[in-house]
């Protein structure tokens, strides 16, 4: 039995006081004992994030991490040993913006992926098809040579210790949510092709949809049998919200 997630990713948002107000909204929630929540500061904010909710059981995680594990001279870029010893458990790797926008390769996704798992942070890799990608009825492929690549680089077994995030790039932040359905098909599809390697892993493995989830359109997608939570980008800005969401994951 898979334990749902649901994880909120603030981007590149927060002030130390707005992050203070998000801080205190997120303690006064109900969180659900069969629900592991997470958030995602910037680096900037992950130590206060992970003082203010250790006693409420959220985990901290961060939303880049360096392809070197340990530390070193790499101007600029966090080690993952350095996370890890500021608190976090786990870390977001590919995530779209960073695919496209900032250009990140599978090589360089592959060795964040390797970093992270060799300090102990359980890395999220986040695929997802473009619109366009969609259109030409390419999703599944577009999402499975995503996974290949850390597959055939590091092997199936990398996935008994991380999670997927299912990410179509059309839903992130535009307010267009993937209908229960297509999401299903998906992560059907990812949990495939997992199993053509190792049916054991694909079994245990979380899938969590990400794209314009809110709380009202959580339920619907969580009670989905291979959607195991969500990764929450615009409504984890709102701690109400977001605890709405979680509630219904465990609902
Ligand atoms: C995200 O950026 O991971 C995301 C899912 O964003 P949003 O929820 O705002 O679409």
């Amino acid at each position: 039995m898979r334990r749902l997630m649901v994880a909120g990713n603030w981007k590149m948002n927060g002030t130390r006081s707005s992050v203070a107000e998000l801080l205190k909204g997120l303690k006064s929630q109900e969180f659900s004992a069969t629900v592991d929540v997470a958030v995602f500061p910037t680096f900037l904010h992950v130590s206060e994030a992970v003082e203010a909710l250790r006693e409420v059981g959220v985990a901290v995680g961060a939303q880049n991490v360096a392809t070197q594990s340990g530390p070193g001279a790499l101007t600029g870029e966090v080690a993952a040993s350095q996370l890890k010893d500021a608190g976090c458990s786990l870390v977001l790797i590919g995530h779209s913006e960073r695919r496209q926008i900032l250009g990140e390769a599978e090589g360089v996704l592959v060795a964040k992926f390797k970093a992270a798992q060799e300090a102990g942070l359980v890395p999220v890799l986040c695929v997802g098809e473009t619109l366009e990608d969609r259109e030409a009825e390419r999703t599944f492929d577009v999402v499975g040579a995503q996974l290949d690549s850390v597959m055939d680089a590091l092997g199936v077994e990398v996935f008994s210790q991380a999670v997927i995030a299912y990410e179509p790039v059309w839903a992130i932040g535009t307010g267009l949510t993937a209908t229960p359905e297509q999401a299903q098909e998906v992560h059907h599809a990812i949990r495939a092709r997992l199993a053509a390697r190792n049916a054991e892993v694909a079994q245990g493995v979380r899938l969590l949809y990400g794209g314009s989830v809110k709380a009202a359109n959580a339920a619907d997608l969580f009670r989905m049998p291979d959607i195991d939570g969500g990764l929450i980008g615009g409504a984890a800005l709102n701690a109400d919200e977001f605890g709405a969401i979680c509630r219904a994951a465990g609902s």
